[in-house]
C-alpha cells in the first residue's frame, strides 16, 4: 500500500478526538510530502536538526513535534518552530526551553515524559519527581512554556497484557496530574501507542498517537 493509502485507511479507523502524529523520522521530504497531500499536517521527527531541515524544505502549515530524547544544547534549534515537545523529563530541561521559547518570544507547549516501561532505555521522569515538578515554585515562575500532558512508551514486548498495564499506569497518572492546574500547566493532551499498540493505546484513553512504520515502511538506519 501507498504512504497515502496507510494514512487514510489509519485515520478512518481512529476515533476523531484522537490526533495523528505522522513519524516520519529517517524518512526523506519526498515521503513527508505525499502524507502532507494526503492531508497530514502534524509531523514527529526524534533529531532536532532533521527536523529543523525537514521544516525549511516543506510547507509552513506544517506542526512539528519533537518525540525524541531532547539534549539541552539543542534546543535553540527548534526553538522558533516546535509545536509540541514530548519527551520533557528535567527541571533543567524545562528551563533551557523556556529561555529559548522567550528569545522568541514564544510559549512553547511540552509534554512530560513518564517512565512505564521496565526497560532502561526508555526515557521519563518518575510520577512523584513530575507531581514536584509541576507543584515547584520554579516551575511556575516559567512563562514561557506550558505544560499540556503527558507523553510515554510502553515496553517493546509482544505481551499485549503487559503494555496494558503501562498503558493504565499512565492513563492513571494522567488523571491525576491533570488535577494541577495553573498559569503554565493545562493538561490535555496523553500520548500513547504506536505502529504496534496504537489501538490498545486508544483503548486505555489516548487522545495523540504517534505512528511511524504503519504509514511510512519500515525504516532504513
Ligand atoms: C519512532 C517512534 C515512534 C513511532 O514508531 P513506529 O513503531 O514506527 O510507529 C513513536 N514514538 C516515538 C517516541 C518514537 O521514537
Amino acid at each position: 500500500m501507498s504512504i497515502k493509502e496507510n494514512l487514510l485507511q489509519i485515520k478512518s479507523s481512529i476515533p476523531e478526538h484522537v490526533q495523528l502524529v505522522a513519524v516520519s523520522k529517517t524518512k526523506p521530504v519526498a515521503d513527508l510530502m505525499e502524507a502532507y497531500e494526503a492531508g497530514q499536517r502534524i509531523f514527529g521527527e526524534n533529531k532536532i536538526q532533521e527536523m529543523a531541515e525537514k521544516f525549511e524544505n516543506m510547507p509552513k502549515d506544517i506542526e512539528w513535534h519533537m518525540i525524541g530524547h531532547v539534549q539541552r544544547n539543542k534546543v535553540k534549534y527548534m526553538a522558533k518552530f516546535v509545536k509540541l515537545i514530548h519527551g520533557v523529563d528535567s527541571l533543567k530541561l524545562v528551563k533551557e526551553i523556556n529561555k529559548q521559547a522567550k528569545k522568541h518570544d514564544r510559549i512553547i507547549d511540552c509534554l512530560l515524559q513518564i517512565k512505564i516501561a521496565e526497560e532502561d532505555s526508555k526515557f521519563g521522569m518518575s510520577v512523584t519527581d513530575a507531581s514536584s515538578l509541576l507543584n515547584s515554585e520554579a516551575f511556575s515562575a516559567l512563562e514561557n512554556i506550558q505544560i499540556t500532558g503527558l507523553m510515554g512508551m510502553a515496553t517493546f514486548t509482544e505481551n499485549m497484557q503487559h503494555v496494558e498495564r503501562e498503558f493504565k499506569f499512565l492513563e492513571t497518572t494522567y488523571n491525576n496530574l491533570k488535577t494541577i492546574r495553573s498559569s503554565n500547566c493545562n493538561m490535555q493532551i496523553l500520548s500513547m501507542g504506536m505502529s504496534g499498540d496504537y489501538e490498545l493505546a486508544i483503548s486505555c484513553g489516548s487522545n495523540m498517537i504517534r505512528v511511524g512504520s504503519s504509514i511510512f515502511g519500515a525504516r532504513n538506519y
